[in-house]
């Protein structure tokens, strides 16, 4: 069985061109899921920014909002001890003014939340007066921060002080306090206002922060002042190392940054704003996890039900890629199929060659050709010799791998690969021979008759004791208006001459339409 068949007389039509389906379907897939995974992205991505805005609008809105309630605060503050220094530097506070002193200070105490109390020191920093009823007993306040600051500063401007627990009842409170003149000048003591530091805590709660968010207000040089939540330990420390105080206030007075704390290294957006009035700076911060809280619930959501959507096409994409694969097996067996089939239908199951449907498929293309071309069209019609004889003495089965065998040799004489060996029929074998003339026929024909010869097929039947063959040749430029039949007709008649004459010999039929003699003979 041939494993090839003749390519040049293919029937058409019966090869498909593929689009690589398997790639093209792995490509979508993998384009849809991206797809989906970018688009996911980006809207997670500006919902994340819209987030952190929101929150910076929000920080931005707080900070403003403490900072007016602080300026508030130590302002009335203020307020109150810079009309009571004017009186006092008046009338002084010697012991007969002490009580309505002493009154005065509790009123202004009770009319504003804020304050502890009033407290009126001397030079030497021991208690005159205060808003409280009975005097504290004790060595005074000379080696508290704002004695000493009074002491050393003429300036009449109210001093805020870093926070301190009274000596009164230990609360915590912040001094503003003013220095107090006597007629000439002189420091004669110091005039303080306590401002309770739950007052700020207050302040502080009625705001909703997070767990691990915060606030604070603290002085310019970074002392803390009050702070939510509160840490006893931390009051009084100096923030003048951290992000805030180190660059952004020096950059601006007031804004925002995300930064990760260097205590707990929670990364917080903190909002900061410095007081104009007062050198204070109030500043309050959200962890980004509670900012972005919603935001990680909508992400995880939306991961989920776009890995599901990328898990369901995954998952038909291979079902698909499957089938398609399965497909291409079933194309590819098919195809396979087809060509056998093909082959069976275009070629002799006992010598391989062309059968006579291929040679006459071959015959109207070379008709076509050779009248486009003007190009010469060769037969040989060739045909065992005595090979009834044969099959009587050797039997069929012989007979049938001596034609194999005469195949054979006819075929390895086809040169060219337009050449085309034939079994015509029963012991008759074509060569259909394009694009050659009678001088290259006759060529081919006395190398086919040789090499069947050269074979020595033992054949005590023959006169020459082995078998041979007789070859008739016939060539014409094909018209366009040519018949097979008549074509094949005089080859034939070629090949009859050939066996009149004697047989093992090669004849040729004149373009004229005689028979020439023959014009070799090797017996
Ligand atoms: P000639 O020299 O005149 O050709 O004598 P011949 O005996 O060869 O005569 P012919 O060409 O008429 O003989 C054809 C014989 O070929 C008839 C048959 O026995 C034999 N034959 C035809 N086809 C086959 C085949 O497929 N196998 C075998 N073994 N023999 C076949
Ligand atoms: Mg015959
Ligand atoms: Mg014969």
């Amino acid at each position: 069985m041939p494993t090839r068949f003749h390519d040049r007389y293919h029937a058409p039509g019966v090869a498909l061109t593929r689009i690589p389906l398997r790639k093209a379907a792995v490509l979508f897939i993998a384009t849809v899921c991206l797809c989906l995974c970018a688009l996911l992205y980006l809207q997670l991505e500006q919902s994340r920014r819209h987030d952190l805005s929101q929150a910076q609008v929000a920080s931005s809105n707080l900070t403003r909002a403490m900072a007016q309630q602080a300026e508030d605060t130590f302002m009335k503050a203020d307020l109150v001890l810079t009309s009571l220094v004017d009186w006092i530097q008046v009338d002084g506070f010697g012991p007969s003014l002490r009580p309505r002193l002493q009154k005065t200070f509790a009123r202004r105490v009770q009319a504003l939340d804020q304050l502890h109390g009033i407290l009126l020191f001397d030079q030497k920093g021991q208690w005159v007066v205060t808003s409280f009823e009975s005097l504290p007993r004790g060595p005074g306040v000379a080696d508290r921060e704002y004695f000493k600051f009074h002491q050393q500063n003429v300036s009449s401007v109210a001093h805020i002080g870093p926070a301190i627990r009274s000596r009164e009842n230990g609360e915590w409170i912040i001094p503003v306090s003013k220095r107090v003149n006597d007629k000439n000048g002189q420091f004669e003591g110091v005039l303080l206002a306590g401002i309770k530091m739950s007052y700020f805590d207050q302040f502080f709660k009625s705001f909703s922060i997070d767990d691990n968010g915060s606030m604070f207000v603290a002085l310019t040089d970074g002392t803390l002042l009050a702070r939510r939540p509160f840490v006893e330990s931390q009051i009084g420390t100096s923030l003048a190392q951290g992000e805030i105080f180190q660059t952004l206030l020096p950059q601006s007075p007031s804004g925002n940054a995300m930064f990760s704390s260097v205590v707990d290294g929670i990364v917080r957006l903190y909002g900061y704003r410095q007081l104009e009035a007062y050198p204070l700076v109030v500043s309050a911060a959200s962890s980004r996890d509670s900012i972005l809280a919603g935001w990680y619930d909508t992400a995880f959501r939306s991961c989920a039900v776009v890995a599901l959507v990328v898990l369901v096409v995954g998952v038909f994409g291979w079902v698909f890629i499957r089938q398609v694969r399965v497909g291409e097996r079933v194309e590819a067996d098919l195809r396979q199929a087809q060509q056998a089939l093909e082959l069976i239908a275009t070629h002799d199951s006992l010598t391989g060659l062309a059968n006579r449907r291929l040679f006459e498929r071959a015959l109207d293309i070379e008709f076509g050709r050779g009248a486009r071309q003007q190009s010469p069209l060769s037969l040989i019609m060739l045909d065992i010799d005595y090979f009834k004889r044969y099959n009587d003495t050797y039997g069929h089965v012989v007979g049938d791998h001596c034609l194999a065998e005469v195949a054979r040799a006819v075929k390895g004489c086809c040169h060219r690969k337009a050449d085309l060996a034939v079994r015509y029929g029963g012991e008759e074998f074509a060569v259909l021979l394009p694009d050659t003339d009678l001088h290259g026929a006759m060529t081919i024909a006395e190398q086919i008759r040789r090499s069947v010869m050269g074979k020595n097929i033992s054949h005590t039947g023959s006169p020459t004791g082995y078998i041979t063959v007789s070859l008739g040749c016939y060539s014409f430029i094909p018209t366009g208006r040519d018949s097979m039949d008549v074509f094949v007709q005089r080859a034939d008649a070629a090949l009859y001459q050939a066996k009149h004459s004697g047989r093992n010999r090669s004849a040729v039929l004149s373009m004229e339409g005689g028979v020439e003699a023959l014009l070799r003979s090797d017996r």
